[in-house]
């Protein structure tokens, strides 16, 4: 399938909104590996009883980073973050750290939930001919650096 495994964080204000529409989607994600930072899988384990989804830190505690990296490492297709634009975040520049890999990586972000619901039941989701194209940066990897 073109989307395999989804990443998904909520901000605290944000998480009842994540839990219950991912509940109300529950047989969409029933095959797909799910990685979520620390607090937002716990909420998630306990209200779809799924104890296969990997539980990072704490966003604040280096989360975010590590599903960064995840995704520079090409394990993460679809990034489900829904932070809050209401609240000030003592992690923030792990935030901007975060969406900025996903651009980066051209992985799909939904940051709310309209978008999310656009992507869940997108056509791609499902099609194994569908696959977001990784960018190429061997020009900048291969770049002539001056010393
Ligand atoms: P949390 O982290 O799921 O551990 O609360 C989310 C975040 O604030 O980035």
């Amino acid at each position: 399938m073109a989307v395999a495994s989804v990443a998904l964080v909520a901000h605290d204000n944000k998480k009842q909104e994540l839990v219950d529409w991912v509940a109300e989607n529950n047989t969409r994600f029933a095959n797909l590996t799910l990685y979520a930072t620390g607090t937002t899988g716990k909420l998630l384990s306990e209200r779809l009883k799924r104890d296969d989804i990997t539980r990072l830190l704490s966003g604040p505690l280096g989360g975010d980073q590590q599903i960064g990296a995840l995704i520079a490492e090409g394990r993460v297709d679809l990034l489900v973050f829904f932070w809050d634009p209401l609240e000030p975040q003592p992690h923030d520049p792990d935030i901007k750290a975060l969406l900025r890999i996903a651009a980066l990586w051209n992985i799909p972000v939904a940051c709310n939930r309209a978008t999310a619901e656009f992507i869940l039941t997108s056509a791609y989701m499902t099609d194994d001919q569908h696959r977001p194209r990784r960018p190429d940066f061997s020009d900048y990897t291969g770049r002539t650096v001056t010393r």
